[in-house]
């Protein structure tokens, strides 16, 4: 089958690999029709999550049951089905309280025999890297798909792919950013960075009642996308009274909850472009410190970037004296893909007005260069393998 594999970083191409096939009785097979790329693939791409083998990439994908192994009753060949971008075995004590991406069972690097934590590392993930579990990806054709009675969701024929495929990932995301911030009527949001999670984070912070949504981002072309999309405000963090700004806007308060949807690999890959992002030798991310400063006494942090190194200068001072309480994690998306399901089922919300191209599966390594550059107004992009 062809699938985006990745060689090192910066190399990415869609080569002929071998098929997957059932490796355990509760294992799926399945044909990919809708993929994406996302925020998360950067970090392989730059070289900041490390993979030293070549792999399949891809964890946002969806696709029809091709095959099903002998245990496998929630779902049947012929389903449509979105899969969750963390791999959980659903009965272990983190899934059990809906932290399936701290599974016990899906990453055998990580745990021993029975199950006991190794090294503090969380559960698998689909094509991210043999630190998850070096699963193979959903970049490709065909991906085996394992725990399959937990993870899937199945699909009426009514919805298209497009309209449903980031609840595999992106919406869930921006939907946990919203719960760990406890959203509710009234609150103001901060949220930085307007790239494909900001716009999910914005999409739910309304739909969790919040009277004041602004979103933060250096590229006017993805502040023009919020507003188009979200109806939000808009600034740029590159403005130097941003934090007047914001504190001017909320009473002089600061904001409810602020959320960071940047992370490391929009601080690293935009230094150049965008002063403000990161201290480089200082180790500092800019955005969690401007977090910090945009929130309220006593307000809330979320954290949905991803970082994946150690730095200094993390402003635990600011978060003692603030009071604030912070969450940072992978999403949640098993536990609320359902609920997601049912806001896109019912039009309570919109997911594929924030996809700006769909190409073939086979342009994968261009698709790649363009969405970390940011070029062609680039926002989000699906693959379609069979384009
Ligand atoms: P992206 O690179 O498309 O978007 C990041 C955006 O941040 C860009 O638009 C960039 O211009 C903007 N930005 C850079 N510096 C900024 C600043 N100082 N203030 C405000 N905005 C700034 O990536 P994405 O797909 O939207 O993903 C964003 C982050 O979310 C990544 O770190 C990704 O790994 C992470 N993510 C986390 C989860 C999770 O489960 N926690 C899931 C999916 C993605
Ligand atoms: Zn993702």
């Amino acid at each position: 089958m062809k699938a985006a594999v990745f060689h090192k970083p910066g190399d990415i191409s869609v080569d002929n690999v071998e098929d997957p096939k059932i490796l355990h009785p509760e294992d799926i097979i399945l044909k990919v029709t809708t993929t994406a790329i996302c925020g998360s693939d950067l970090h392989i791409y730059d070289g900041f999550v490390p993979q030293l083998r070549d792999e399949v990439l891809g964890h946002e994908f969806m696709g029809i049951v091709e095959e099903t192994g002998a245990q496998v009753k929630h779902v049947k060949k012929g389903d449509r089905v979105v899969v969750p971008f963390t791999i959980a075995c659903g009965s272990c004590f983190f899934c059990q309280q809906g932290y399936h991406p701290s599974c016990m069972h899906s990453n055998p690097e990580h745990y021993g025999p029975e199950g006991d934590l190794l090294k503090g590392k969380g559960g698998g993930m689909f094509g991210y890297t043999d630190l998850y579990g070096g699963y193979n990806g959903g970049q490709a054709e065909y991906v085996r798909v394992p725990f399959a009675n937990v993870g899937p969701k199945i699909i009426p024929d009514e919805l298209t792919d497009d309209q449903v495929v980031f609840l595999t990932d992106i919406f869930p995301t921006g939907w946990s950013a919203a719960k760990w911030g406890k959203v509710k009527g009234g609150d103001t949001v901060v949220i930085f960075g307007s790239g494909p999670v900001g716009l999910m984070a914005q999409k739910a912070a309304w739909l969790n009642g919040a009277e004041r949504v602004i979103a933060i981002d250096p590229l006017e072309y993805r502040r023009a996308k919020a507003r188009d999309v979200n109806k939000v405000e808009t600034l740029d963090p590159n403005e130097d009274d941003l934090m007047e700004k914001i504190y001017s806007m909320t009473k002089g308060r600061g904001a409810d909850v602020a959320i960071d949807a940047v992370g490391m690999e929009a601080s690293r890959t935009f230094l150049e472009k965008v002063k403000t992002v990161i201290n480089a030798e200082k180790g500092t991310s800019k955005v969690i410190e401007m977090c910090t400063q945009a929130v309220r006494r006593n307000g809330i942090v979320s954290v949905v970037g991803v970082y994946a190194s150690p730095y200094d200068n993390f402003p635990i001072h600011r978060i003692f004296d603030k009071g604030l309480i912070m969450q940072f994690g992978q999403a949640q998306t098993h536990m609320y893909i359902d609920q997601c399901f049912e806001l896109v089922r019912s039009g309570k919300v919109t997911l594929d007005d924030i996809i700006t191209h769909r190409l073939p599966l086979s342009k994968a390594s261009e698709a790649y260069d363009m969405f970390k550059h940011k070029t062609d107004d680039c926002v989000k992009v699906v693959l379609k393998p069979e384009m």
